[in-house]
């Protein structure tokens, strides 16, 4: 990478960046179920974006895609989701790497608009 990006990056260009990664994940959403692999490509390319911009990927979307390998999750394809009252969690299970992602109830009461 160019260390000129390494500097701060202007507001505005922050948030295109987060427009885009909405856009993708609707677009992910659009193609997950047809084109599976597609969905993938936009999710790579939306987590890409918030790296490079340092946006975090909003939290209604933080879900849609495996957290380990990345692959978008589609209920009933490619990820069983369940709750665990003992840690006061959803977990989903992504079938392609085995990967448990976690995500607690009471941080997502937290992250109500
Ligand atoms: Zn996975």
């Amino acid at each position: 990478m160019d260390n000129r990006n390494r500097r701060k990056k202007p507001q505005g260009w922050i948030k295109i960046a987060k427009e885009r990664i909405d856009i993708l994940f609707g677009e992910a959403r659009k193609s997950a179920s047809t084109h599976p692999k597609r969905a993938n490509r936009y999710v790579s390319i939306a987590r890409k974006l918030g790296m490079r911009y340092k946006v975090r990927i909003p939290a209604k979307h933080r879900r849609a895609f495996c957290h380990k390998c990345g692959v978008y999750l589609l209920p009933g394809s490619n990820v069983k989701i369940r709750t665990n009252p003992r840690t006061k969690s959803v977990e989903y299970f992504c079938l392609t790497c085995n990967k448990v992602n976690r995500y607690s109830y009471k941080k997502e009461q937290l992250s109500k608009p």
